[in-house]
């Protein structure tokens, strides 16, 4: 062999190690729910890492911030929160103790996905504790619509692209898929709860009005008589007589949510509790966003079939 061949081969060798190299690092991606976790991964695919700090199965408001978490928001390059204060309880001292420049808010790999969502409820006027504990910028539980979960991706994709320019295209053409997916899945969905267009239901929290503006149904009324505030006797009473005099039968609950109070009332109007999973991760088999919604969907359409 002859050196200069010998050089060509060692800068060619010395090339694919860099290239390898490149490829080999995968974005290390945090989000603080299971729900953008798993949009995340749709577009991602296997040029991401990405775990998430609340299950589930977990109250989103309230998580406790676990020292372990800390570990992996310091190698984070991107951390996606979902916003409008969900995480303000438990994220911030995370955050700041984890000394990662790149996931403070307003750093290059923070991603607030408020931003790029349809929000309901947003308080007109001045906001007052009375209004509640949680939700003062406007309702929090957006991801719960198909829409807003195909601009979440949206927004992994330009974030991803931006901090790893060589795999744009892969992400892109993940999305594209994805999408698509979506699209029929959504279609689905929708012609399932078609025939129940407009019937009224009552739920725990407003973890639902995305959900329910979506398939059109319509939330009359809550158990907590404020969001973040739990069940009182008086409130109690005035769900149960509204629930009499509409004939609503269905109140829907997060799994995280004492079951005695909806219990009860669901018993004093010959009603059913349906405890409807808000994320993915609210039991072991939904794994995914598509998941998800097949699960809430079913279980929707199987009660309100009992009461035509
Ligand atoms: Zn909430």
């Amino acid at each position: 062999m002859t050196t200069h061949k010998a050089i060509h081969i060692a800068a060619a060798l010395l090339a694919s190690a860099a290239i390898g190299s490149i490829h080999a690092a995968k974005l290390n991606v945090m989000t603080t729910t299971e729900d953008l976790a798993a949009l995340a991964r749709e577009v991602g695919g296997d040029k991401i890492n990405v775990d998430s700090i609340a299950k589930g199965y977990q109250d989103p408001h309230f998580v406790e911030p676990k020292p372990s978490f800390l570990l992996k928001l310091q190698k984070a390059d991107l951390l996606a929160v979902v916003g409008l204060q969900l995480e303000i309880g438990w994220l911030p001292p995370l955050q700041t103790q984890s000394r990662n420049g790149k996931i403070q808010v307003g750093g290059k790999g923070y991603l607030d996905m408020s931003q790029y969502c349809q929000i309901l409820e947003i308080p007109q006027g001045q906001v007052t504790r009375a209004m509640g504990d949680v939700h003062p910028l406007g309702n929090p539980h957006y991801w719960l619509d198909p829409e807003n979960g195909r601009r979440i991706a949206k927004a992994f994709v330009t974030k991803f692209s931006e901090a790893d320019a060589g795999d744009a295209a892969y992400f892109q053409q993940r999305y594209a898929e994805f999408d698509k997916r979506l699209a029929g899945s959504q279609k689905g969905w929708e012609a399932k709860l078609a025939p129940y267009k407009g019937r009224k239901v009552i739920t725990y929290h407003r973890s639902w009005p995305n959900f329910c503006e979506r398939f059109g149904l319509q939330v009359v009324d809550y158990v907590e008589p404020r969001p973040g505030i739990p069940p009182s006797p008086t409130h109690t009473l005035e769900v149960i007589n509204t629930m009499k005099r509409d004939g609503i039968r269905l109140i829907l609950v997060e799994p995280y949510f004492d079951l005695r109070t909806p219990n009860s009332i669901a018993q004093a109007v010959g009603g059913d509790v349906a405890v409807l999973l808000p994320s993915v991760g609210g039991k072991k088999e939904v794994t995914d966003y598509f998941q998800l919604f097949d699960y809430d969907v079913n279980l929707l359409v199987s009660l309100f079939q009992k009461y035509k």
